[in-house]
């Protein structure tokens, strides 16, 4: 975590206790954070502090190596008191003390908090602690009852005193500050610097020290961060819909285990997603060639461990899925560290349990970042999101291919059968796409239900019927029905090769003559222009404003109908 004009002081000069000096090497910590580099040195020398710096920053350590440095081992009454507002967060911070205190023989830390039976806290409370982390309401029942000593306190810290605010807790938290003996060191940090916290750092606090962190994470800035709520049976499904809503190039989907890697590559693999596991148990060869086949295109997802996606670095990940929740924030911004790479953005997308919300803020707090809520894609979306795929398929193809063969034999065969070209077309598709159905049902009922008679007006068209009289394919309007009663039909200069839908012609025209959308009648978008039904008699003023109006980047161009 780089910070600008910060001098660099080492672990090494911070006076720091020999015990909780030498854990620094095990727990892997060689340089200090920008915090702990403000932060150790002004508590060694026991003065008070106020620090604006959120979870992921290592404030954690910034206060509890000092505090664990002048810890006396022989005493076993409470030393340090951590007050938290939640009990993850109790029992994270008692942890971390734990293990930076992990070289003081007979160490005792202890977390406190509401929902753990009060007998098994005051035994715990009976065999002494040197250090004390609880939430405000538990640890104030414990001093009113006298079964929590604070005599010989010499350090407290108020975490994220903004969250105890937000929470109610703010009375709890002054009684708490008003019991404490003096002289007690006071370390308060809070995220945000609210007006009732400001009062209460003035009222406790003495020449409090500021100090400020603004953690500009590289990586979370080229990350747009996204979450789902989804239960765990659910997950699986909700994968699938957001890969085929998605316009994705390589993805790395995320789980806990090695076992889940293999059953969600084989679901993957079953949708016709090009997908590989990635996990510990595999060979370093075939991991090295599975994330060979990802940079190259070969495959598109890699579903993987932690461990296994350590140090990844291939650019075209555009999405990295959080299929499980993970279970620090430390793995969680080195996930989403896969994609946002050389220069290019990237999306990150968590999934969440209901019970799996508190981590979600604790993300959240960690980068800084607001995570935006998601939806599940719709049917509707997976479906434009296939025809999209599939018309970009024919751009390429046109794009890059010599047809002129396929050409000849499309408009020999719509010639001689009287049919169109988009018949033709849409047989040719039918008959690539084979059995299995283009679009989920729903979808496909509905617009075979949309164009009823088309079959029967094909079966009248083949080889056996009688020719009809011929009209250019492209503008056949004989499939289209008379206008309703009351209404007059327009043409618009604006059609599919413009990616027009119905939606974008009803937006278009109900925005600029303030007619409601239910007036708006059948829509009929055809390759390069469209027809609109409106109601009888339209007002000149309006006509003109709508042949003013562009839709896709067109000009409408609207104009009577004459069929
Ligand atoms: P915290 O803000 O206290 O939740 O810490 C965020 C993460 O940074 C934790 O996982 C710590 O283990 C890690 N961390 C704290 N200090 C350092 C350091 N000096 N070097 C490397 N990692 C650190």
């Amino acid at each position: 975590m780089p910070h600008k004009n910060l001098k660099q002081t080492g672990f090494d000069e911070m006076n720091l206790s020999p015990d909780v000096f030498a854990v620094l090497q095990t727990v892997g910590y060689e340089i200090p954070t920008p915090i702990q580099t403000l932060t150790i040195p002004r508590m060694i020398e026991c003065k008070d502090l106020l620090g604006q710096a959120r979870t992921g920053t290592g404030k954690t350590a910034a206060f509890a190596l000092p505090l664990l440095s002048r810890i006396n081992l022989e005493n076993k009454r409470p030393q340090v008191l951590v007050v938290t507002p939640t009990r993850e967060l109790a029992i994270q911070v008692a942890q971390s003390f734990n293990d930076y205190g992990a070289k003081m023989k007979g160490l005792n830390v202890l977390a406190v908090y509401g929902g753990q039976s009060y007998s098994v806290q005051l035994n715990q409370l009976k065999r002494g602690a040197h250090v004390i982390v609880g939430t405000p309401g538990r640890l104030m029942d414990h001093m009113r009852r006298k079964t929590l000593c604070l005599a010989d306190l010499t350090g407290l810290v108020l975490d994220e005193a903004d969250e105890m605010l937000q929470m109610g807790f703010i009375d709890d938290v002054e009684w708490i500050l008003s019991q404490i003996p003096q002289p007690t060191q006071i370390a308060l940090f809070s995220a945000t610097m609210p007006a009732p916290i400001q009062k209460i750092a003035g009222k406790y606090l003495k020449n409090p020290e500021k100090v400020i962190i603004r953690q500009e994470s590289d990586v979370t800035n080229t990350i747009h961060q996204k979450f789902l709520m989804v239960k765990n049976i659910n997950k699986s499904d909700a994968l699938v819909r957001i890969l085929e809503a998605s316009f994705h190039d390589g993805v790395i989907v995320f789980t806990r285990t090695r076992n889940d890697t293999m059953t969600l590559t084989k679901i993957l693999e079953e949708k016709g997603f090009k997908t590989e596991a990635l996990n510990g148990e595999i060979a370093q060869a075939a991991r090295e060639r599975t994330v060979n086949r990802l940079k190259n295109g070969s495959i598109d997802i890699l579903v993987a461990t932690d461990v296994a996606a350590r140090g990844l670095d291939v650019d075209r990940i555009s999405h990295v899925i959080n299929y499980d929740m993970p279970s620090k924030i430390d793995p969680y911004i080195h996930r989403i560290g896969r994609t946002g790479r050389a220069g290019r953005t990237g999306e990150a997308i968590l999934f969440v349990q209901p019970k799996e919300k508190w981590m979600l803020k604790q993300i959240e707090k960690a980068t800084l970042r607001k995570i935006e809520e998601i939806a599940l894609p719709s049917n509707r979306e997976i479906n434009e999101k296939r025809m999209d795929d599939f018309k970009n398929k024919i751009y390429q193809t046109i794009g890059t291919e010599d047809l002129c063969v396929f050409t000849d034999l499309v408009e020999s065969t719509a010639k001689e059968q009287d049919i169109s070209i988009s018949q033709v077309a849409a047989a040719l598709a039918k008959m690539l796409q084979g059995n299995t159905p283009f679009l989920p049902e729903t979808m496909a009922h509905k617009s075979a239900a949309k164009k009823k008679g088309t079959k029967a007006e094909i079966k009248a068209k083949s080889p056996v019927a009688p020719k009809q009289k011929q009209t250019p394919a492209r503008l056949t309007p004989n499939k289209i029905a008379p206008t309703e009663k009351g209404m007059e039909r327009y043409r618009i200069e604006v059609g599919h090769k413009h990616g027009l839908k119905p939606g974008d012609v009803v937006g278009a025209i109900s925005n600029e003559s303030g007619l409601e959308s239910k007036f708006i009648g059948a829509i009929n978008i055809d390759y390069d222009y469209s027809l609109v039904d409106l109601p009888f008699g339209m007002p000149k003023n309006i006509f003109n404003l709508l042949k003013m109006t562009w839709v896709k980047s067109q000009k409408m161009s609207i104009s009577k109908y004459a069929c």
